[in-house]
């Protein structure tokens, strides 16, 4: 597993730490909880697209590209740390939105990441829910190709091999990290999307035999469909490395019972993990990945999931800058 033969440019700021969490750990009184601070990368306001943009825009460059072209919702985190590694790199950047949350608000559609992306220069265009963002995304392509430039296309998070790539890395620094320290991990716990956080880190545990089970906390789809989605890209991931069969099915575990009414939809369990993480250890979550991932390790713990546990991790994978635009639809006092 070495990652030096892949092209790479660096944007994050790394090892990212890696901080145990006394007061959350007492208030839940399970087993010792740490943060791996992926929301401290730096690119933009960081968050864990960094990671991966490291190896997509290196191979972006290596193709002499001078335009990226990238899609996601309106608040997505991947499209403000994309078009933040453009401008590092003196790239141009295309983002693609779907309309994918109904009766947005004013701040969903003009602050939080949006309000970023437009101060970083990013071109923005707009599509209906439901639109192949692919196809749109290519049309693009085929239109700057046509005027002279030359695009490089990311698909949505950042999520192919090369991005996940970033990833396989994270876990690579958080085994290290935990070697030197003398702390066994017992689990691994993030939020999962579009799957390449938790394809590029299962990659990673499992080329260094870490035997540390992986759970990814559903924010989108239901079980079945998250899981094949991180096993497809977790074996291409492998194939990339020079790992051909080191992912199993059954290496895949998603929990998606914490999504609620859909993608970014706020839930009240959200809403008070982000506050309780606020309030006990003056860390920021966000509404539609973090919060929602928190929400479930707190659920778990309560359930006796962890109960063998006796250090958990959860990875913090950014995404503050959404909270003002949830700022309408979230709470700032506590649901009981
Ligand atoms: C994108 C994102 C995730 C999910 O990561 P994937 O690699 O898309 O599964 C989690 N948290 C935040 C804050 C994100 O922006």
């Amino acid at each position: 597993m070495l990652l030096s033969r892949f092209s790479r440019v660096s944007l994050a700021h790394l090892p990212t730490p890696l901080e145990f969490l006394p007061r959350l750990t007492r208030h839940l009184g399970g087993p010792d909880i740490y943060v791996k601070r992926d929301d401290c990368t730096g690119l933009g306001t960081g968050g864990n697209k960094t990671r991966k943009l490291e190896f997509l825009m290196a191979d972006a460059q290596d193709k002499n590209a001078t335009v990226i072209i990238s899609q996601g919702a309106v608040q997505s985190n991947h499209a403000r740390q994309t078009v933040a590694a453009a401008c590092k790199l003196g790239m141009k950047c295309e983002l693609v939105f779907e309309k994918r949350v109904s009766d947005a608000s004013e701040p969903y559609l003009q602050s939080g990441n949006v309000f970023l992306d437009r101060l970083f220069g990013a071109n923005i265009r707009e599509v209906e829910k439901g639109t192949d963002m692919d196809a749109a995304m290519q049309s693009i392509a085929d239109e700057l190709a046509a005027d002279g430039e030359t695009p490089y296309i990311i698909p949505g998070g950042g999520s192919n091999p090369i991005g996940a790539l970033g990833y396989v890395d994270c876990a690579l620094e958080l085994i290290v990290q935990a070697n030197t320290r003398d702390l066994v991990l017992d689990h691994v716990v993030h939020a999962t999307g579009s799957a390449g956080t938790q394809a590029g880190l299962i990659v990673g545990l499992k080329a260094m035999h870490s035997g540390i089970p992986l759970l990814g906390i559903g924010v989108n789809a239901g079980r079945t469909e998250q899981e094949e989605k991180v096993y497809k890209l977790a074996c291409s991931t492998a194939d990339l490395i020079g790992a051909p069969g080191l992912i199993e099915r059954d290496d895949i575990v998603a929990n998606c019972d914490y999504v609620g009414d859909g993608y970014g939809v706020p839930t009240k369990s959200m809403n008070d993990a982000i506050l309780l993480l606020a309030r006990l250890e003056g860390l920021l979550f966000d509404p539609v990945y973090s919060g929602k991932g928190l929400a479930g390790l707190i659920d778990l713990v309560g359930n006796g999931y962890f109960r063998d546990a006796k250090n958990v991790v959860f990875i913090h994978t950014g995404g503050a800058a959404g909270l003002f635009a949830y700022r309408d639809r979230l709470s700032t006092d506590p649901s009981s």
